[in-house]
């Protein structure tokens, strides 16, 4: 006789669940996911809401692995493209000032510290600045204080090795992220076609875009999942 399968992981998406679905959930894996996205422009080929698809749909894949349960996305972001100086792309991103992203990020670590929740994995899709250190500032405050809940705030690419996948902007890695986990909000056919796509055209920031693909998506979001998983796990058992 063969090896009984090792049970999967209880999983699911917050919003969604039954107050003793929740609970079943939480006794097992007592780990909550906070995608952090942003509405931001990403050129005219990928959705205004990739960063919070990216964070929820990576969150996803992880919890299927790591268990515990994944909340929807934050859609406030500071530091969009929409402020940056010396580029015109002005439209299609909500820019909110960095002392509101302060009061979410504070509220939202105590009230699921509240939900008894030991671990928070908080996955920062947008990682402009300081937007990205901002978070990771009210997480260390936080942790510095509590002892039985655990902030964790992290984008994808620091879990990720440098050789698979690079900090970008509607390029090659955000794109393919965006094809595995929500295909339908991207559209490469919108790209350039004679030219590399530019940062101060495309508003894209990094390798080359029109090579992305829902498969490389896939590759990336395992090699997320592999170094995430192994953090909460490091995490849940130093508490
Ligand atoms: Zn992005």
């Amino acid at each position: 006789m063969s090896a009984p399968n090792p049970p999967t992981p209880a999983w699911g998406l917050y919003e969604r669940l039954l107050p003793a679905e929740i609970e079943a959930i939480h006794a097992a894996h007592p780990v909550a996911y906070l995608p952090w996205g942003a509405l931001e422009y990403h050129g005219k080929h990928a959705a205004v809401g990739l960063d919070g698809l990216k964070a929820h749909g990576l969150c996803s894949a992880l919890a299927r692995t790591a268990g515990g349960l994944v909340l929807p996305p934050v859609y406030v972001a500071a530091n969009t493209i929409k402020t940056a100086p010396d580029l015109a792309h002005k439209r299609h991103s909500l820019d909110f000032t960095e002392n509101t992203l302060r009061v979410l990020a504070r509220e939202h670590f105590a009230q699921l510290a509240d939900e008894r929740f030991r671990v928070v994995f908080t996955l920062c899709g947008h990682v402009g600045q300081p937007h990205y250190d901002i978070i990771k500032d009210e997480a260390a405050q936080f942790n510095a204080t509590s002892t039985a809940t655990r902030i964790i705030a992290t984008s994808e690419t620091d879990l990720i090795d440098k050789s698979i996948v690079i900090v970008n902007h509607a390029a090659l890695g955000e794109v393919s992220f965006l094809m595995h986990t929500a295909p339908d909000c991207v559209d490469l056919t919108r790209l350039p076609v004679d030219r590399v796509p530019s940062l101060e055209q495309d508003a894209v920031w990094g390798p080359d875009p029109r090579e992305s693909s829902a498969e490389k998506g896939a590759a990336y979001t395992a090699a997320f999942v592999a170094g995430a998983a192994k953090l909460i796990n490091t995490t849940l058992a130093s508490l």
